[in-house]
């Protein structure tokens, strides 16, 4: 599978003309995008950072002041609301206490970064990794539902497989380089949403199609 991954990203890269997909203004916005983001779509995170903007309360102090129905009515369009208020509160409140700003941050390791981030409530693998690669360019590849999604249909892999283990494999088969990363997730991002949807994929359309299980199952079923 490693040389495959290497494959997959230049028949991407030849494809796809993108880059880094996420837009962002600072760091918070970035550590606030990767929470929202939890179990909704895009466009609800971006309705909740713009109406943190439109109140200016995009400042770890200013957020950490707030109270939580405030937050609450804030993030409202990404849903779970109250979960997602204690985990923002946890989280920048942590940030204070042990680095005082969010740009202390940027001098720590990949190492203490993860570390601090799986310990907190609320932060999983995805969450974690995607603050590193985003929000303080470590070199570390995010492995989310899109991801799972595609690379199990092109090896006929069970979905379900370890988080660590499926990143380990992109770790390995990719240039350590937070660009090359970004590059790969966007690919991802935009292959999941034009062709290899959740239900009946396009595969006849797909530059993978040729190295890919599950559409040559397709065809020699069709035959
Ligand atoms: S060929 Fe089909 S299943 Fe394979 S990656 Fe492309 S869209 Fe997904």
């Amino acid at each position: 599978m490693r040389d495959g991954i290497q494959d997959i990203y230049l028949r991407l890269d030849a494809f796809y003309s993108l880059d880094d997909w996420w837009h962002s203004e600072s760091k918070l916005e970035v550590i606030l995008g990767s929470i929202l983001t939890q179990n909704t779509n895009w466009k609800n995170v971006e309705r909740s950072i713009l109406n943190i903007k439109s109140v200016r309360a995009m400042s770890i102090n200013k957020l950490i002041k707030m109270d939580a129905p405030s937050i609450k009515s804030l993030i409202l369009p990404s849903g779970f609301y109250n979960q997602k208020t204690n985990t923002i509160k946890g989280i920048l409140i942590a940030i204070k206490n042990r680095y005082g700003t969010i740009n202390n941050m940027s001098k720590m390791s990949t190492k203490e970064l993860h570390e601090f981030l799986l310990n907190l409530k609320g932060i999983g693998n995805e969450t974690a990794d995607s603050i590193l690669l985003y929000a303080f360019n470590k070199p570390v590849f995010v492995i989310d539902a899109y991801t799972k999604r595609i690379i199990s249909r092109i090896y006929n892999i069970n979905q379900k497989i370890r988080y660590e283990d499926l990143q380990d494999i992109f770790m390995t088969s990719l240039r350590r380089d937070p660009k090359f990363y970004k590059r790969m997730h966007a690919y991802f991002i935009e292959l999941a949403k034009s062709n290899c949807i959740k239900n009946n994929p396009k595969c006849n359309s797909c530059v993978l199609n040729a190295i890919c299980n599950y559409a040559n199952l397709q065809k020699n079923n069709v035959r």
